[in-house]
């Protein structure tokens, strides 16, 4: 009989605790999960699924738009933003359910407060205490508001899929995915929307040519863009307006100011003072390469590390640890090649090394880009471009490198990062045979370099 009720207990129900914590008690560990705000965490609740449902009831004006060309004559839509959210927020409470299943049917104990830890062996949840060998942190990330006046007005994401009434004009504050991404929305359901980031160009650590691209892209498609100025302050005006002055003196009257100005590891109140637990740049809980903190006993995954902010990684994070702690399979996460995508519109997705990276590594690499107009609109009259890019290793012939903003580009890169993952070269690529006609083809029919770089 072990000296603690519980072998393992995490501490937080997002998708890498959750993950960990089934796959743990499947290997046959005594697990407990303790969760406070919502099953699921950041991307089930207020993420990834809401902002996808969202973003594809911001594209429903484009098609009616592209309708025309196609031969539908199709009556002025009117949107209804209730119904979105409602049924966003239906799916949602759904998927919650789905979560404690998962977790019922794992066996899994599911522990509702929020868990505070008092020691290396102990956390306490409502007043109640529960001792564990081994304790695991997966609390997650928040999003950071900057501290300016009138801070109290201005929104995160959080609060963007639940507001009362939908602005009619918006201001973003921020340049890296949620920003884009909700600067898409706003402006695909129809509000007015002004972007606006700090530096040159938004989307720092994306392919350069990719980032320019986009910005021609978004911009076109109606949200302003406002780059090299920042948010001041923001007052509430008596009309309920709000008021917000930039860095270069002028003022914009909004409905909405939305920060999205990254996100802080949620340690608040956590009792890491009561172990040895260090934190680091942004306060993310310092780990091992096991996941391992300086608490022996104590473990930390997903966002609160800070390493790659993405369900997929935590996921795999949370699998890792279950199989090397219980399944005696030791198991490490490959970091190198992780597709990511930027539901912005049109959509970026890609695997492997940028074009700066490429050349801050010194690599000689052949450059393969392509820049179109998708075969759909043609006819429908939109005037969204496609832009293709591979970087290969010139040495190796290896493709190093699969960048691409388009319709879809977040499915077709899946595809792509397998073969990247599996190290196909170019060769490889020129050899498949494409699915015709595709927008994905491209990427196997590229043929001359646009140049050699490094
Ligand atoms: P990011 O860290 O990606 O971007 C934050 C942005 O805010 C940057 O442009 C940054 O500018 C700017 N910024 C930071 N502080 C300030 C400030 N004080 N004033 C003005 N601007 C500021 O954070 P996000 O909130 O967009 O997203 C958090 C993470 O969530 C992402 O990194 C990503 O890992 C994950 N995510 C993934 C998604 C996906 O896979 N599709 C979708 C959404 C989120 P600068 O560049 O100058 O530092």
């Amino acid at each position: 009989m072990s000296e603690f009720d519980f072998d393992l207990f995490v501490i937080g129900a997002g998708s890498g605790g959750v993950r960990a914590s089934r796959m743990a008690s499947q290997y046959g560990a005594k697990v407990a999960v303790a969760e406070d705000t919502y099953l699921g965490g950041t991307c089930v609740n207020v993420g990834c699924v809401p902002k996808k449902l969202f973003v594809y009831g911001s594209h429903v004006p484009e098609e009616v738009e592209a309708a025309a060309g196609f031969g539908w004559r199709v009556s002025e839509p009117q949107f209804d933003w209730p119904t979105l959210r409602d049924n966003k927020t239906r799916e949602i409470q759904r998927l919650n359910g789905v979560y404690r299943n998962i977790l019922a049917s794992a066996g899994v104990e599911l522990i509702e407060g929020r868990a505070r830890l008092l020691d290396a062996h102990t956390v306490e949840v409502a007043g109640k205490q529960y001792s564990a060998e081994r304790i695991l942190i997966a609390t997650g990330g928040w999003p950071k508001i900057p501290e300016i006046p009138g801070r109290e007005h201005i929104i995160s994401s959080n609060e963007a899929f639940y507001l009362q009434e939908f602005p009619r004009r918006v201001l973003v504050l921020g340049g890296g995915y949620i920003a884009v991404e909700f600067a898409g929305i706003f402006n695909g359901l129809g509000a007015e929307t002004e972007l606006l980031y700090r530096g040159p160009l938004f989307l720092r650590g994306f392919d350069e040519e990719v980032r320019r691209f986009v910005a021609g892209q978004v911009a076109e498609k109606g949200v302003k863009l406002t780059f090299e100025t920042n948010l001041v302050s923001v007052e509430k005006l008596d009309s309920g307006e709000l008021k917000a002055t930039l860095t270069d003196g002028t003022e914009r009257i909004v409905d909405c100011v939305m920060a999205a100005t990254g996100r802080a590891p949620k340690i608040e109140g956590l009792g890491l003072e009561n172990t040895a637990v260090t934190t680091g740049r942004n306060g993310a809980v310092e780990v091992n390469e096991d996941f391992q903190t300086s608490e022996p006993s104590i473990y930390a995954l997903g966002d609160v590390i800070g390493r790659m902010e993405l369900t997929p990684v935590a996921l795999a994070e949370g699998m890792a640890l279950a199989k090397s702690l219980y399944l005696g399979e030791p198991t490490s996460v490959d970091y190198e090649n992780i597709a990511t995508a930027v539901f912005c519109q049109p959509n970026i997705a890609t695997v492997g090394l940028t074009e700066e990276q490429v050349l801050e590594r010194g690599i000689r690499a052949r450059v393969y880009t392509a820049d179109f107009k998708h075969m759909k609109h043609t006819l429908s009259g939109l005037a969204e471009r496609t832009f293709m890019k591979i970087l290969v290793d010139d040495a190796s012939d290896k493709v190093i490198g699969c960048h691409m903003v388009g319709q879809d580009a977040g499915e077709i890169i899946q595809g792509i990062a397998i073969a990247i993952k599996a190290g196909a070269t170019k060769s490889d690529f020129d050899q498949t045979i494409g699915i015709h006609p595709t927008a994905a083809e491209e990427f196997v029919t590229m043929r001359e370099p646009s140049r050699v770089i490094g």
